[in-house]
């Protein structure tokens, strides 16, 4: 039996487990992929908004999280499969047949970026497909490139790609790009950025690499394919709710609800992080509400 058990060791989760660890809880930490740090492996961009830290990258900001987490003293078991989880129980069932039980729960499950799913996405992945325009850039300089989306991730990284690219083709389903104005302008002057709205990309083809993508713009209007070497998707995330969403109440976009304690309507449930934070995903948001979750825990069980 813990005293808790966290799910997910992205920024929310890590921060979570470091606070149970000062307030002396005996605490186990569960992550599905082999290292831990979620979303920060993905951050290529410099990050100038975690006060007090800088760091040119994602993994440089996990470097420092990791070193003050790596003296704590909590149970970490990175590459563990959860197959099932009982909320009211505080039960968690592993892959491996193992059961563990808590005292409090908490869910750190974070978000992952939502799919076009269409043809040629999953095939190309690694041979053509860009991940991030940050880091891909140079791979795909002097090459024609297609983006889909219209908010800031992908209007930023259509203006990076812009840098080094003959042509960037922005693809985005609604009538007009959501991302923030300053973006939006700085598109007006990159003139080899072409801007397709209510256009949604239906496939993407080619043989060893990518070659061309098949675009559908209006509807009823006959696709046309156009051909460019690498294809980049920014069209949102979605939670990692999977698990738990039967028994606890999420929002209509699957976003664990919780309240101003972090607290789910499942009482010594917690969910931190993005997983519960549809409005303003960050990494100062994910660790504050770690330690909101963690400190609340202790003083309920103190108080028993
Ligand atoms: C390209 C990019 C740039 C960004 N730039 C910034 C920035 O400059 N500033 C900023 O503040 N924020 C930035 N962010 C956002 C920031 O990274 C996230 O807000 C933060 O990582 C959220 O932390 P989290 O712990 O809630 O979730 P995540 O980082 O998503 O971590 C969740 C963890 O849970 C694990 N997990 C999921 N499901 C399970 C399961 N079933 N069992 C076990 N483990 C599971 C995942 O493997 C992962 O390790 C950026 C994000 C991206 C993608």
């Amino acid at each position: 039996m813990h005293d808790v058990i966290i799910i997910g060791a992205g920024p929310a989760g890590l921060s979570t487990a470091f606070w149970c660890d000062e307030l002396g809880l005996d605490t186990l930490v569960l992550e599905q992929s082999e290292q831990v740090g979620g979303q920060l492996h993905r951050v290529y961009n410099p990050i100038n908004n975690y006060l007090g830290l800088k760091a040119s990258n994602g993994e440089e900001l996990l470097a420092q999280f990791t070193a003050e987490v790596d003296s704590a003293d909590f149970d970490l078991w990175t590459q563990t499969s959860i197959s099932s989880v009982d909320l009211m129980a505080k039960r968690v069932s592993l892959a491996s047949g193992e059961e563990l039980q808590s005292i409090a729960l908490v869910i750190a499950t974070g978000v992952r970026q939502r799919e076009l799913g269409v043809p040629g996405e999953k095939e190309f992945a690694g041979k053509g497909m860009i991940e991030s325009g940050a880091r891909d850039r140079e791979l795909f300089a002097g090459q024609d490139v297609c983006v889909v989306g219209g908010g800031d991730a992908a209007v930023e990284n259509a203006l990076l790609l812009a840098e080094v690219c003959p042509t960037v083709t922005l693809v985005h389903r609604g009538k007009k790009l959501r991302a923030r104005p300053e973006f939006r302008e700085r598109l007006q002057s990159q003139h080899c950025i072409t801007v397709f709205t209510e256009s949604v990309l239906t496939r993407i083809m080619g043989g060893e690499r990518i070659e061309a993508v098949e675009i559908q713009r209006k509807q009823g209007l006959k696709p046309f394919q156009l051909a460019v070497r690498g294809v980049l998707i920014r069209i949102g995330v979605e939670p990692n709710a999977e698990l738990f969403r039967e028994q606890l109440e999420t929002d209509p976009g699957g976003y664990v609800v919780v309240n101003s304690q972090q607290e789910t309507n499942v009482p010594m449930v917690f969910a931190i992080g993005d997983v519960s934070n549809p409005v303003a995903p960050t990494i100062s948001g994910a660790t504050g509400a770690g330690a909101t979750a963690a400190k609340v825990i202790a003083s309920r069980l103190n108080a028993k």
